[in-house]
């Protein structure tokens, strides 16, 4: 394991973290948001714009690359930075979610996983030394295990196979990467559900193994919320403390600034993005709805406060007759925003845990209302 991540600022109140983690392509400063780029590319906007708001780091999806247009190909441009000519830090998730949740007949085995691709049926094994092989042909920064995940509701039997299957695939990918070393860093998935000893198990058996740092998985998937949150606060309290702690797919503001206390480092969500496209933008005082007709003559910005290009250009009239003509410049201008507003609230958690106001921040956050779900 290499020395990869530093705690640069911690708050007295809670169990929130400043620091950065270090990758050859620069460091991330945490906590981190990272935009959505499953394909290589954060939908409806190009990567320089992506970066001047402020995206320290995007994620992409090696299920999907591998399908298309293939790692070969990738390959021969030296590499997904230089394929997609994204210079900074990038993040790549080993595609168990997507196998698990457009597959659902995947068939699980001790040395990987059968499928079928959800595009043309065609059968694929997955295992967990090709998965990493994959990512080392991408030369991510950050690579993913690959992990077993069950969709919410599943008994406990079987969580607790998952959690079997998942050290079971973290220790031959840990066997592979002594073989094939890499200077990538390689960050293992905690399952277990809604259990904590199993939770607890998983994350224990992969500390054994020893990984640069840790994902929550398997949670955001539908469980009750205090549940999920009992296993983000427990789980952070339970991994090691000088490690990075990324909780997966996990968008709701509330949710990040709750895990953040837990001292969670990094996260990910198609939330700002996915919205965007359908209309959904983020406001310091709630969500706005820009296809409503109350919008039609409204002179003013999606959020006055905000200082977006968006807002400092735009009206909610013309947004909403951009997304009512289906223009592409709606997907644009509202995910200019929408992106804008998430990597702003990051940087002020990062701020505020360095000022020792968090606490501050998160009430003036949620009185505020910025999301009901
Ligand atoms: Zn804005």
């Amino acid at each position: 394991m290499k020395k990869s991540f530093e705690i640069t600022a911690s708050d007295s109140h809670s169990a929130a973290r400043t620091g950065i983690i270090h990758t050859a392509h620069g460091p991330i400063h945490t906590p981190a948001f990272a935009p959505v780029a499953s394909q290589g590319a954060v939908k409806a906007l190009p990567h320089s714009m992506v970066k001047n708001l402020g995206a320290q780091l995007i994620l992409v999806n090696s299920y999907h690359l591998y399908l298309r247009p293939g790692i070969k190909i990738i390959k021969k441009f030296g590499g997904i930075h230089s394929f997609i000519s994204w210079p900074s830090p990038i993040l790549s998730d080993s595609g168990g979610f997507q196998i698990y949740s457009l597959t659902p007949l995947a068939r699980i085995k001790n040395d990987g996983v059968e499928f079928s691709s959800h595009l043309d049926g065609n059968k694929i094994f997955f295992s967990p030394e090709n998965i990493i092989q994959i990512q080392q042909d991408l030369g991510t920064d950050i690579m993913m295990l690959l992990d077993y995940l069950l969709p919410y509701p599943s008994s406990k039997k079987d969580i607790q196979e998952a959690v079997r299957v998942t050290t079971q695939w973290a220790k031959r990918s840990r066997i592979f990467l002594q073989k094939n070393p890499t200077s990538q860093l390689v960050w293992g998935i905690c399952q277990g559900g809604i259990h904590w000893d199993l939770r607890r198990q998983s994350m224990d058996e992969l500390m054994d193994i020893g990984f640069d740092g840790y994902a929550l998985g398997g949670l955001g998937i539908g469980e009750p919320k205090t549940q999920f949150m009992e296993m983000v606060e427990r789980s952070g309290s339970h991994l090691p403390k000088h490690q990075p702690r990324y909780l997966m797919g996990i968008g709701y503001i509330k949710d990040i600034l709750r895990a953040v206390e837990c001292g969670v480092d990094l996260f990910d969500c198609v939330l700002p993005t996915r919205n965007a496209r359908n209309g959904t933008l983020f406001t310091s005082t709630g969500k706005i709805v820009i296809k409503n007709k109350k919008y039609e003559k409204d002179r003013r910005p999606i959020d006055k406060g905000c200082s977006c290009y968006t807002c400092k250009n735009f009206s909610r009239a013309y947004l909403r007759h951009l997304y009512e003509r289906q223009e592409i410049g709606s997907a644009i201008l509202n995910t200019i925003h929408n992106l804008h507003f998430y990597l702003d609230i990051f940087q002020k958690i990062r701020q505020s845990i360095q000022s020792n106001s968090l606490g501050q921040l998160k009430c003036s956050i949620i009185n505020e209302k910025v999301e009901e779900e």
